[in-house]
């Protein structure tokens, strides 16, 4: 007897593609992160990024580094910057994705809040001097060792003077809003932050809108051309994550999400803690293709 014919099998059913994940809201030691791009990148691999975004504080400095290490990895990358603004006495930090990093107006720009941010070194120093902290400018500048300062490495001189036994508590005794060296920063108007990162060819994000005190400015700013809302943050509950999906679609904002990781500067690293679904990521990148066909070059 002949053996039964064998049953063709069925084609294998194809794999499902593997998920993919993105973070775009990422910091280096170009503002006031800890890690080099390079390790940033090598994070971002180890937790199985697909995409990610550098946002360094009023600075596009990294992006070429971060570019590279994200290349030989075979991660996408995004080059992007956190820029600081004010609407009705709110202070908002606006995200831009895929910046021109030669744009003359936006390199103008920087170099111009770069240069607050460290007139506001002296200012924080000088202030911490009055309350008989002898903290000197020179060694916050050299911890910072970059363009673009921050309140972060005043914390981080403080501690390492000895001054504060850790970040939190020089933010929490001195640095934070109406504390001795809290200096306010001079931020550009929402409009003009949306402004700038259009004309250099970029979209604009609102960062961490859960860590804002009112939801007033964002349909604001929706008008005022705001492309999307970071809905998924480190500091936004699940809940909150839902709460903003849910405005951004009533406004015809885009999602976005990132986590903000600052390297070691506060405890352990948070990069790996949101992982913005591909989907997501793709309809921003739909969302720029579609502009940057419909602008036409600068002169
Ligand atoms: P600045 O841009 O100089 O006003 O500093 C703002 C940055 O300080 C934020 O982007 C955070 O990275 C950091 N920051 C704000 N509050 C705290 C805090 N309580 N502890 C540690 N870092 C903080
Ligand atoms: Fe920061
Ligand atoms: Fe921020
Ligand atoms: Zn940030």
């Amino acid at each position: 007897m002949n053996p039964p014919a064998a049953i063709p099998s069925a084609p294998a059913a194809a794999a499902p593609p593997p998920a993919a994940f993105a973070d775009l809201h990422l910091h280096t030691l170009f503002s006031d992160g800890t890690f080099t791009p390079e390790e940033l990148a090598g994070h971002g691999a180890r937790v199985g990024l697909a995409a990610m975004a550098l946002t360094d504080h009023d600075t596009v400095e990294g992006c070429p580094r971060m570019a590279e290490a994200c290349r030989v990895l075979g991660i996408e990358f995004v080059a992007g910057a956190e820029l600081t603004a004010e609407l009705d006495g709110t202070e908002i930090h606006i995200l831009g994705y895929f910046l021109e990093l030669e744009n003359p107006k936006l390199q103008t720009e920087l170099k111009k809040f770069q240069t607050v941010r460290q007139n506001r070194i002296h200012e924080m120093v000088a202030r911490l001097n009055r309350v008989n902290i002898p903290l000197r400018a020179e060694s916050v500048f050299a911890l910072a060792n970059c363009r673009s300062p921050g309140r972060p490495h005043v914390g981080r001189a403080l501690v390492q003077a000895g001054f504060c036994s850790s970040l939190d508590e020089a933010f929490d005794r001195f640095l934070k809003k109406n504390r001795p060296a809290w200096v306010p920063k001079c931020k550009i108007s929402a409009r003009e932050a949306i402004a700038l990162i259009h004309q250099a060819g970029g979209l604009a994000v609102m960062a961490h809108p859960g860590l804002n005190r009112t939801d007033d400015v964002i349909p604001i700013m929706a008008e005022q051309g705001l492309d999307g809302l970071e809905c998924f943050h480190s500091k936004h509950t699940p809940a909150m994550s839902e709460y903003y999906m849910e405005m951004a679609g009533r406004l015809k904002l885009l999602i976005t999400g990132g986590s903000d990781c600052h390297g070691y500067s506060k405890g352990k690293p948070l990069i790996g803690g949101v992982k913005l679904p591909g989907v997501y990521f793709q309809r921003l990148k739909e969302r720029h293709q579609t502009q940057t066909a419909a602008t036409p070059p600068q002169p």
